[in-house]
Order: C-alpha cells, then sequence, then structure tokens
C-alpha cells in the first residue's frame, strides 16, 4: 500500500514539473555541428539553436522597407476603431516568439504589467495551456508558424516547407491552427526561404483570410513577400521593426527597446520581437513597469490595437 502511495506521488509530481526533456537529435540537420546536444536542458538547446541561426542568417536580417498601405476594408477580423484623434501618443506593440516549451517562462510574459503577445510554437509541451492562460489573462496569442529557412536548420514540428502543395501547406497550417485555443493571429518562425517565396504565402493568407486573423511579418529576409501577400489578400498585417535580444545583454536589449521607442515616435508605431530568455524577460519586468507614456512618450498597446491604428 505504501508502494503504491509513492508510486502515485512520484506520478503526480511528474505530472505538475516542467518540460526539461532534451530534444532526440533532428535528422533532417545533415551537419552534425548543427545537431543540438543530447542531455542539456531543452530552453538552452532552442536558445543554442537561434543563436546558429542567427551566425548563418544574420545579414539577412535587414529593417523593413516602407510598403504601401494595405486593404483592409472588407476584412472579416475585428479591428478596433482607429484610436480618437487627439490619442495619436506614439506606440508600441511587443511580441514575444518561440514561446511553448517552459511553463514557467510564459507565465513570467503573460504575468507582464503592459500587454505582451505570445508566439506560440506548435506542438511544443506548453503550447496548449500557455495559449489557454494568456487568453484567459486578456494577452494576445499568435501561432508562431515553422517555415522553412534558407540555412538549412531544423525548424521543429507543424513546419511549412517549399516545395509542399497548397493542399499540404494549408492543412498543416489549419492543424496548427487548430491545436492554439484562442490564436488571434500567426507570425513566422524562420523562414528566410519560405517567406521569400509569393505562391505559398499568398495560400497562408487565404487560410488567415478565412478565419479572421492577422499577420506579423518577422522579417527574416529583406525579400519577404509575406507582408504583401497579406496586403493583397486583404489580411491585416504589420512588420517587425526591431529585435530585441539578438545580443542577449542587459544593455543591448535596452539600446534595443529604446530604438523601437526612437521608431514610434518618428512614425507613431513600431513592433518589436524578443524571445524568451532570461536577460529578456528580466529587463521587461523591470522597464514595463515604467510609466512610459510620462517618461519616453510611448505607450505599449496590444498588437490588435497597433493594428487598429494602421501600423
Ligand atoms: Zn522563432
Amino acid at each position: 500500500m505504501k508502494r503504491c502511495i509513492a508510486g502515485l506521488l512520484a506520478l503526480l509530481l511528474a505530472a505538475c514539473s516542467e518540460p526539461q526533456d532534451p530534444p532526440a537529435p533532428d535528422p533532417d540537420i545533415a551537419d552534425p555541428e548543427l545537431q543540438l546536444p543530447a542531455g542539456e536542458p531543452l530552453v538552452d538547446d532552442f536558445h543554442e539553436l537561434r543563436s546558429r541561426w542567427l551566425e548563418l542568417e544574420r545579414p539577412a536580417l535587414t529593417p523593413p522597407e516602407p510598403e504601401p498601405l494595405p486593404e483592409v476594408a472588407e476584412t472579416p477580423f475585428p479591428v478596433p476603431e482607429p484610436a480618437e484623434p487627439q490619442d495619436r501618443t506614439p506606440a508600441v506593440a511587443i511580441i514575444i516568439d518561440d514561446v511553448g516549451h517552459n511553463l514557467r517562462q510564459g507565465r513570467r510574459l503573460i504575468a507582464l504589467p503592459q500587454p505582451v503577445a505570445l508566439a506560440i510554437l506548435p506542438q511544443t509541451l506548453a503550447a496548449e495551456q500557455l495559449a489557454r492562460e494568456a487568453v484567459a489573462a486578456g494577452r494576445t496569442v499568435l501561432l508562431h508558424q515553422p517555415m522553412e529557412n534558407g540555412a538549412g536548420l531544423s525548424i521543429g514540428p507543424g513546419g511549412m516547407y517549399s516545395g509542399m502543395s497548397r493542399e499540404r501547406l494549408q492543412a498543416q497550417l489549419r492543424s496548427n491552427l487548430d491545436s492554439l485555443p484562442g490564436v488571434r493571429g500567426v507570425n513566422n518562425h524562420m523562414g528566410s526561404r519560405l517567406t521569400a517565396e509569393r505562391e505559398p504565402m499568398d495560400w497562408v493568407m487565404q487560410v488567415l483570410r478565412e478565419r479572421g486573423l492577422f499577420f506579423i511579418d518577422s522579417r527574416t529576409t529583406a525579400q519577404t513577400q509575406a507582408a504583401i501577400a497579406a496586403g493583397a489578400a486583404g489580411v491585416p498585417h504589420l512588420s517587425r521593426q526591431v529585435f530585441l535580444d539578438n545580443q542577449r545583454t542587459p544593455e543591448a536589449i535596452g539600446q534595443a527597446f529604446d530604438q523601437a521607442l526612437a521608431i514610434a515616435r518618428r512614425t507613431g508605431t513600431a513592433v518589436m520581437i524578443g524571445h524568451p530568455y532570461p536577460q529578456t524577460i528580466d529587463y521587461l519586468e523591470r522597464r514595463l513597469t515604467e510609466d512610459l507614456p510620462a517618461i519616453e512618450g510611448v505607450q505599449v498597446v496590444s498588437v490588435e490595437e497597433l493594428l487598429g491604428r494602421g501600423g
């Protein structure tokens, strides 16, 4: 009997603890140098993979070109009414990508004192739970859709690849969307190869249009067609201006954050994207307690509100 109770307790503890299993080596990565090391905590493996990706693709991470205003008149997306004419305080939206591997870090993001959107990777251990908790807390949930990159790095489960048929690509996207409760929009995970191809981007936008979802172009290549395809399909969209944490030090993160604020003061709006690194979360926990409208002349708003301002 005692052994039975001990066994039950062990099972319960295992169910409550956070996912820590290391990933299996990825057969898609031909170069053994790029394989994730075994035995490390999952979240560090993931950060290491992103660092390798940044090394390989950093030249492609260029600021966005100005683009023509999208035609959004017929969109079913419930874009909020434009802000009152007198309220034109410059605004930024913050999105944290690559969420879903770690429940505790996701909960810290949801608890931030300003609205920060969670872009959640499909088929990750904490994805569904975090999506539910974020929606319950009034936070915006995006599907962080894995798309093929030009460096041949693994993009994880649920990915979309160049060469997929329209049926397969759209079925994959629909299945990923169905797996996340309360999802309001999509942005791309990696994707420097796929987002440069117009046809698959048109197929993506058809699905988003059908479902009344928005798209945020992470801009992992200067050749991205994603925002153009979104505009053509009447899908509300924005493009990332600043990556918060390409360098993971408080100083560099602070500089990137200030750069986004400066863009917002100049143009009215800015979108910044970060990652669930401890340094990024620590920084946001400190900075977002400040009275940014009074100190910086910029407010943090939800992605939906920024879309309502026309980006
Ligand atoms: Zn990502």
